[in-house]
């Protein structure tokens, strides 16, 4: 670790050495699949019910019983495959033979080196783009509890296992090793998850184990063309849990080499509480898996029609919704307005937006009002008419109304499910301020305070704030902010 960075599990997401290292990361995520039935039976996919009451002869690998593919698995991941920009091809299953309590077959079945997508690639909302190496199927295992002793692996005294997850549909979506630092795996993470869900593949659920991410993590140092020798980090379940993980491990490895050392590959688990990545095993190799063709199921080679129904069937993606919103700000938009977009089409406000533009709202101010007001209660806002929003907006940009005011105008509209804003503006008293009377409150403040005015006059900008807020102080808020910039200037240009 440098000098200068501060130490200790407290010191979150500070990097290691930032500038004599850089950190290579690889993800790969697990997405359980929002199908009816599982991968191969016709057992519920359903999260939370009783334990092993969602199984049956296939899920639980009893002898002569036979897998039969999901139609609706296979839809899904063509879905993925189209939103990632993958090839989607001809493919076909493997049993991967691992014994471990949670797998009652001792085998998953999986896809091995004829994935269904091939390739393709993620946009981030930061610009940059993270290739796609494969999205294929495989089914999920069991789930293991470990019992006693606070739940931990290590030192548990029993541990409990559930198949109802046993044969859950997953597509694994293997990225390049292209992500650069912490924060970009989690921006890639949100932004997969967003995808996910606009897809209607997923629901996104990280809390309930929908979504899993492995992390590959290494380091080399800055210059270096060749990837330094990763460590694998398994299931981390939380967005943060993955910035985390992803900084800790890099920080460790940069530790161990900076102390003349050598990382070991190997897979590792992250320890929440501890802060601090944990050797579980060293790393298997495909050979270790005995992979072979699964028997009991025919390759899979969804035609050109099937695949066109299903990319055609996925909705508007999160970079495109993006987009939309930007380009009704046009070209000179500011970082702040860019993160109101962001917010706004995360927190799926973004349809509600552009109908309210559509009826006439300037879109600066509708993306303000929905990211900071609407955002509040977005099932609410939803339910609002974006005419009715619209309305209010272009009272607030013609100066009638004042922002505070627009604010409590848009309380009411919500409560109400929509209204004529203007209506709502009178009952409430809310009348804009003719110019003539907003100068003679200008006039009055700034003789009350002489001093203050003569800085302000002499140049000094910070002192509109104060003016303004003297302003609102004795019209109780109705004055509009920019109408009393707008005097403020006019008066001080006057006097010089
Ligand atoms: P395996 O199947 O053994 O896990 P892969 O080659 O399929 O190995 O890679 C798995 C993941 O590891 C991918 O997401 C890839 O981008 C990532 N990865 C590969 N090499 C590195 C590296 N040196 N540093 C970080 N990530 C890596
Ligand atoms: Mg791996
Ligand atoms: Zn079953």
């Amino acid at each position: 670790m440098s000098p200068g960075a501060p130490a200790g599990p407290a010191s979150d997401l500070v990097g290691p050495a930032a500038s004599d290292w850089e950190t290579v990361v690889g993800l790969e995520v697990h997405c359980e699949l929002k199908t009816v039935t599982k991968l191969f039976c016709g057992c519920p996919n359903s999260f939370g019910d009783e334990p092993d009451t969602n199984v049956c002869p296939v899920c639980l690998g009893l002898p002569g019983s036979l897998p039969v593919l999901n139609e609706q698995a296979v839809e899904l991941a063509m879905r993925i495959g189209a939103a990632l920009q993958a090839e989607v091809r001809p493919s076909t299953f493997h049993r991967k033979n691992y014994f471990y309590p949670d797998m009652p077959k001792d085998y998953q079945i999986s896809q091995y080196d004829e994935p269904i997508n091939v390739g393709g690639w993620l946009d981030l909302p930061d610009g940059s783009r993270v290739g796609i190496v494969r999205a294929h199927l495989e089914e999920d295992t069991g789930k293991t509890t470990h019992q006693g002793a606070g739940g931990r692996i290590h030192s548990a005294d029993y541990a409990l296992v559930d198949y109802n997850r046993a044969g859950v549909p997953l597509v694994e979506i293997v990225s390049e090793p292209d992500i650069r630092s912490a924060a970009q795996a989690r921006t890639y993470a949100a932004e997969l998850r967003a995808v996910l869900v606009a897809t209607g593949a997923s629901d996104g659920r990280m809390e309930e184990g929908s979504l899993r991410v492995d992390a590959n993590v290494s380091v080399r140092r800055v210059g270096e063309q060749r990837f330094g020798t990763r460590c694998e980090i398994k299931n981390l379940n939380s967005l943060r849990s993955l910035a985390r993980a992803v900084e800790h491990e890099a920080a460790r490895q940069v530790a161990v080499l900076e102390a003349g050392g050598a990382v070991v590959q190997e897979t590792r688990h992250w320890d929440e509480e501890a802060g601090r990545t944990i050797a579980m095993r060293s790393k298997e190799e495909a050979f270790d898996y005995r992979y072979f063709q699964e028997p009991d199921l025919v390759p899979l080679a969804p035609d050109a029609a099937w695949q066109e129904r299903a990319a055609a069937s996925i909705g508007l993606l999160p970079a495109a919704r993006r987009h939309r919103l930007l380009a009704l700000l046009g070209q000179d938009r500011t970082g702040a307005q860019e993160d109101q977009v962001q917010s706004v089409v995360d927190q799926g406000l973004d349809d509600f937006v552009v109908a309210a533009v559509s009826a006439g709202s300037p879109a600066p101010l509708a993306l303000v009002r929905a990211s900071n007001e609407l955002a509040a209660d977005v099932g609410a806002a939803q339910r609002l008419e974006p005419s009715s929003f619209a309305a209010l907006c272009k009272l607030e940009a013609s100066g009638e109304l004042t922002a505070t005011q627009a604010k409590a105008v848009l309380a009411e509209l919500v409560e109400a499910g929509g209204g004529d804003p203007a209506a709502v503006a009178r009952s409430k008293g809310f009348e804009a301020m003719s110019a003539d009377s907003l100068a003679g409150v200008v006039a009055q403040v700034v003789e009350a305070n002489p001093d203050e005015w003569r800085r302000y006059a002499a140049g000094d900008d910070k002192l509109a704030g104060f003016f303004t807020g003297q302003v609102m102080k004795v019209t109780g808020g109705k004055a509009d902010g920019k109408a009393v910039a707008a005097e403020l200037r006019g008066r001080r240009e006057q006097q010089a």
